[in-house]
């Protein structure tokens, strides 16, 4: 199938509605400027076709969509160890909020909700090695190893935005209060101020809808590289199980909608991204900052809504 007709008719339909509806997030003083107006979608399919259209090749803060890749990395050196300490249920509160650790032992219900993405940094901290929190800005070993791995998926440099991560930093206060509580509990192994440097500067990196699409193929090509011969980047069964829990968990208290709606695996993000994954066929990356009141990009999900109309790919 040709897909770059279906891109253009997407952008050529939502057009009218660049900017008009919907809030570009404002609780991160740096994320707040970025333009309204701006909308990119690009694909690419399992045998290594791309698609584009519109502002894909712009890149922008991918925030929770990193959970998304640190979750891969955890689950690909740690295995099933890794649910000791993070759930596979969605969790029916806010992104951010603290209640239901209180009740559960600071045990986060999944690794999308900040605090299981705050569970996974620390993971990613001590799989980096002894001190790898420690460094300021863009340096220390984790953040450099997460660095290496979003370029070597992207197959070009990928960079953090480090007035994004300072931010963020600055603002982040119930991250702040999430991972403290876990470390009340003795859920973090890590530095607390570690940890966050490290969640922060994750939800700050910047990429484009081209770079998206190619980084996440190994959720359609069950775990293979996005580059043919290298070594893959999960096994298909941790990938199927990455595709279930975006399904469930992905897109905030949305899920079930997207799921009703869409039907693909969705990983939204603040910034105004999301990946969706057609298993064996593709991975798609629509962006728009203005939000909905669930935080998801408020025509990305109109876009993806449109795709799977036009192309009947579904996971039903
Ligand atoms: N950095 C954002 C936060 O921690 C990520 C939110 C998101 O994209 O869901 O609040």
């Amino acid at each position: 199938m040709n897909f770059q007709p279906v891109l253009d008719e997407i952008v050529a339909t939502l057009r009218p509605q660049f900017g008009a509806a919907g809030t570009v997030a404002r609780y991160i003083p740096a994320l707040a400027r970025v333009p309204a107006e701006r909308f990119g979608i690009a694909l690419r399919t399992c045998e290594g076709a791309e698609a584009c259209a519109g502002d894909a090749a712009v890149p922008f803060s991918i925030q929770s969509i990193s959970k998304l890749f640190t979750l891969t990395v955890a689950m690909r050196n740690m295995g099933d160890d890794l649910w000791q300490r993070i759930g596979r249920e969605p969790s029916g509160n806010p992104f951010n909020s603290l209640v239901q650790l209180e009740s559960e032992q600071g045990k986060p219900r999944n690794p999308f909700i900040n605090a299981g993405a705050i569970a996974v940094a620390d993971r990613l901290l001590s799989l980096s090695g002894p001190g790898a929190g420690h460094g300021a800005g863009s340096d220390g070993k984790a953040k450099a190893d997460l660095l290496a791995l979003m370029s070597d998926l992207a197959g070009e440099p990928i960079g953090y935005d480090d007035e994004v991560a300072a931010s963020e930093a600055a603002t982040g206060f119930r991250n702040v209060a999430l991972a403290n509580f876990m470390k009340s509990f003795g859920k973090l192994d890590n530095d607390v101020a570690a940890v966050l440097d490290m969640y922060f500067h994750q939800c700050a990196l910047r990429m484009s809808c081209v770079q998206l699409a190619r980084a996440a193929s190994f959720l359609c090509r069950d775990g293979e590289h996005p580059a043919e011969g290298r070594q893959e980047v999960t096994t298909a069964r941790q990938a199927r199980r990455i595709n279930a829990l975006m399904l469930t968990c992905g897109t905030y208290d949305a899920a079930g909608d997207v799921a009703f709606s869409i039907g693909l695996p969705c990983k939204s993000g603040v910034g105004g991204g999301i990946v969706a994954v057609v298993p064996d066929k593709l991975t798609l990356c629509v962006w728009s900052p203005p939000l909905d009141a669930t935080g998801n990009s408020l025509l990305g999900l109109k876009a993806l809504e449109l795709f799977v109309a036009r192309t009947g790919l579904s996971v039903f």
